[in-house]
């Protein structure tokens, strides 16, 4: 019994149903009649235990029953097993005859016992149906054969039975020896049968086969099939369990690579790249350049921090966030107060801040930021960059400047691309970066000074910025996403206008901006400069005054500008004197006079060069326009015995050149009358030069010079003095107007000059002269350059009479052609 015991424990942990070794035998003899269990879910098969489930009521009361007696009850298959009411009709005919071994209650009140079948049986008739069933049963015999048969057919069954065991997860390994001891070939069918799971249905049938060779058969078959259903499931399983371990793998050995990377110092994903990626949210950059950014974010984590390669892509990334791509400050387009500012910045400058103010009311009325591109063109120190300050402050903007000169390589503007050692940013992505808001007042400095080569054009690249067309998407190579540009306002600042490349000219609107005169740098001077200049020294008004006369002595003796930068370092260099004086303790104010001005700034630097030159026999002040303004250049003409040759020097371009010979040929073919005799030109060889020598010279506006000059050489007559001038000269000797009238008016009084002689066609020019200039020089215009002649040389004797007597009151204009008769 205690083993019963313990087999009933096993069975009661649903252990599977296995054949006892010592079966009950057949020996044990069922009774006809026999209390009948019916059974929902189980088929017992003689000889195996297994454990039943009770319902409470009748049926406990029924093992209760065979427990007190011989133990011995009948279990019969329900065809329904969810059929609650049961009648001996819903019960199949063949089931098994059992010894009910126990009965035990399970932690949830529910009942079992454990069951060994003993012999297949037949009801024949109930006689009880309640409280339980009673049913006259017949033992069934099974139709044993012995043979080879048989034999064959229990050793495939084993065989199929062994991987069976192999394969499920469930089923013990001893299970298969337990079937190996088995010598019946019903009960070997049997023992398979109960440890398959079949349908209840074949169970059923397997149960009711008394052919053992059929039964073996048939439970081959359902053996073959579970064994099918396996390997599927074990296939499927492995399957899964490969990629759980490939996952697992992987898991094990990222987490060494980061163990190693740390050992190594190198970086495992730090707090740095969670707060570079928070960065990029916050930087709200429009989508390609935040999916840049994110794609670089994720590159870092996985590079080590001490790579080369790290420190390129992170300046990269530095430089995406730094771009204020959505930052920008709101405009106060207020007119009025934007008039305020210009005139409260600057002194005069009356056409060009019209025109700024003009250019604001416009963005005022008209949103589209579509505006034209203002260029300040004029010399260094004119108020250029101080006009674009100011224009900045009266939109609320921020400014930046950004000098353009020199640019030679496209990749200055837009960038190098990042494959370059040390690439970077172009100049304007940088610009926008210094501003820090993706719409401030942008200055392209010097724009007369980009120049092109192999390296590429750098003014198309200009173009494509400055082109309200195209900048909303500028295309910057080392950033490689496209930069919205169409909020910044662009102003380009230009010296000289010839140098800027045609195209870019055409898109810019041109405001001149030619210099000032000894005026109204005091002006500026006293208004700006010495105020601006004793703040920044930290004096005070009263500390330090400059009389009027000593700026005229600085302005004369100190400086040679168009503009007003040098005079405001000179009144720095006052101030930083004053300052030093005042920090060692003197209490007295510094006034400073024309007659302090070298005891504050040296020895005089600049003299009239004209008083040592003019008054020469082929000498003659020539008036330029170069890109610091106007400039007298004196032209020097000498001859000596040769071969009728010119020689020209002074580093001059070919148009000077070219001048230069069509003034000689005028000369020429008129030498007579200009008391010249005709052969000396075939004993004599000529020489041009142009002082300062070191500096390039071009124009065709030195002509008229040019020919005065070797007039008064071959003539011997002097120029005058206090003359100057400009023109450019025909074959013919008419002569043609020139460009930068203003700028070499102030250039030819800034160095004393009296008279200036202009072409006749330059006359309008003489409205933008300042009132004060139109005063103090006298202006001759001129329509050949027998009226330059006459103008600028000092009489002489002989045969210039003698022309002009020829001449008349009005022939200036006829008389070429009467010289090119001779
Ligand atoms: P640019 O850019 O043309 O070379 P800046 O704008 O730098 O010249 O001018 C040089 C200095 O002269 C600045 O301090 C500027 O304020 C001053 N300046 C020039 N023109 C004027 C003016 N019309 N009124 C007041 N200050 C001026």
């Amino acid at each position: 019994m205690t083993q019963d015991a313990d087999e009933g424990e096993r069975a009661g942990r649903d252990q599977p149903p296995e054949a006892r070794s010592e079966p009950p035998g057949d020996q044990i003899v069922v009774p006809r009649a026999l209390p009948v269990l019916p059974a929902r879910r189980h088929i017992i098969f003689p000889h195996m235990v297994a454990p039943l489930e009770l319902k409470a009521g009748p049926e406990s009361q029924l093992i209760d029953l065979a427990l007190a007696g011989d133990k011995m009850i009948g279990v019969v298959a329900a065809r329904d097993p969810e059929e609650d009411d049961l009648t001996p009709e819903d019960l199949y005919q063949v089931g098994t005859a059992v010894l009910v071994h126990r009965m035990f209650r399970m932690p949830d009140g529910s009942r079992r016992c454990l069951v060994q079948g003993v012999r297949r049986i037949q009801t024949i008739e109930y006689t009880q149906t309640h409280p339980f069933f009673i049913a006259q049963v017949e033992v069934l015999a099974e139709q044993a054969v012995d043979g080879e048969g048989v034999e064959a057919l229990k050793r495939s069954l084993l065989g199929i039975f062994q991987q069976v065991v192999a394969e499920s997860p469930q089923l013990p390994e001893d299970l298969y020896i337990s079937a190996l001891n088995v010598d019946e070939a019903g009960t070997l069918a049997d023992l398979v049968a109960a440890n398959l799971s079949l349908e209840l249905d074949d169970r059923q049938a397997i149960l009711e086969e008394l052919d053992v060779s059929k039964r073996l058969r048939r439970v081959a078959q359902g053996a073959s099939t579970e064994l099918e259903i396996l390997k599927i499931g074990s296939k499927i399983q492995s399957e899964a369990q490969d990629e759980m371990q490939k996952a697992q793998r992987d898991y094990y050995l990222r987490q060494q690579l980061k163990a190693i990377q740390k050992e190594l110092g190198e970086a495992e994903e730090g707090p740095e790249i969670e707060e570079l990626r928070q960065r990029v949210e916050a930087a709200h950059m429009p989508e390609p350049a935040h999916k840049a950014a994110l794609r670089e974010v994720e590159r870092l984590s996985r590079m080590p921090t001490a790579s080369a390669e790290y420190t390129t892509a992170r300046t990269y990334l530095e430089w995406l966030l730094d771009v204020p791509w959505s930052r920008s400050t709101e405009d106060q387009l207020d007119v009025p107060q934007a008039q305020r500012i210009l005139d409260e910045d600057h002194y005069d400058l009356d056409k060009v801040k019209d025109r700024i103010v003009e250019y604001l009311a416009v963005r005022k009325l008209k949103h589209d930021m579509k505006g034209p591109i203002l260029c300040f063109v004029g010399p260094p120190g004119v108020g250029k960059t101080s006009l674009g300050q100011s224009i900045a402050r009266a939109l609320g903007r921020k400014f930046v400047r950004m000098s353009l000169g020199g640019i030679r390589d496209e990749a200055e503007i837009r960038g190098h691309r990042r494959t370059y050692v040390g690439a970077l940013p172009g100049r304007i992505i940088q610009g926008i970066r210094n501003a820090g808001t993706s719409n401030p007042v942008f200055m392209l400095d010097e724009i007369d000074k980009v120049g092109a080569d192999f390296r590429g054009d750098p003014s198309a690249a200009l173009l494509e910025v400055l082109d309200p067309e195209q900048n909303h998407s500028f295309s910057d190579h080392y950033l490689e996403v496209p930069a919205d540009l169409s909020k910044v306002i662009f102003i380009t600042t230009a010296n000289i206008l010839d140098t800027v490349p045609p195209a870019l000219r055409d898109r810019m609107e041109v405001l001149p901006l030619p210099g000032y005169t000894e005026e109204e740098k005091v002006h500026i001077a006293e208004r700006f400069l010495i105020p601006r200049q004793r703040k920044e020294h930290g004096l005070k008004g009263k500390q330090l005054t400059i009389a009027r006369s000593a700026l005229r002595a600085m302005i004369s003796g100190y400086t040679r500008e168009a503009g007003v930068r040098n005079l405001e370092r000179q009144i720095a260099t006052i101030c930083r004197r004053v300052a030093k004086r005042v920090a060692m303790g003197s209490k007295q104010a510094a006034r400073v006079t024309a007659k302090e001005v070298e005891a504050y700034l040296g020895p005089v630097q600049f003299f009239s060069e004209v008083a040592l030159r003019q008054g020469q026999t082929g000498v003659v002040a020539g008036l330029a326009y170069t890109p610091t303004g106007g400039e007298v250049l004196f032209i020097e003409a000498t001859g000596y015995p040769g071969k009728g040759e010119l020689k020209l020097t002074g580093q001059l371009g070919d148009v000077m050149r070219e001048s230069a010979e069509a003034g000689l040929s005028y000369v020429r073919s008129h030498a007579e009358r200009f008391g010249i005799d005709p052969w000396t030109f075939d004993k004599l060889d000529l020489h041009i030069h142009v002082p300062a020598g070191q500096v390039p010279k071009d124009g065709p506006s030195a002509g008229v010079a040019m020919v005065t000059a070797l007039v008064s050489l071959l003539s011997r007559r002097p120029a005058r003095s206090d003359v100057a001038m400009t023109g450019e000269i025909t074959l013919r000797g008419v002569v043609l107007p020139i460009g930068g009238v203003k700028e070499k008016c102030l250039a030819g009084h800034r160095a004393g000059l009296k008279e200036i002689i202009l072409p006749a066609k330059n006359r309008k020019d003489l409205e933008d002269i300042p009132e004060e200039l139109r005063h103090e020089l006298k202006y001759v215009f001129v329509d050949s350059i027998d009226e330059v002649l006459e103008a600028a040389l000092e009489p002489g004797k002989g045969p210039r009479k003698r022309a002009a007597a020829r001449r008349g009151p009005k022939g200036s204009r006829k008389k070429p052609k009467a010289g090119s008769r001779s």
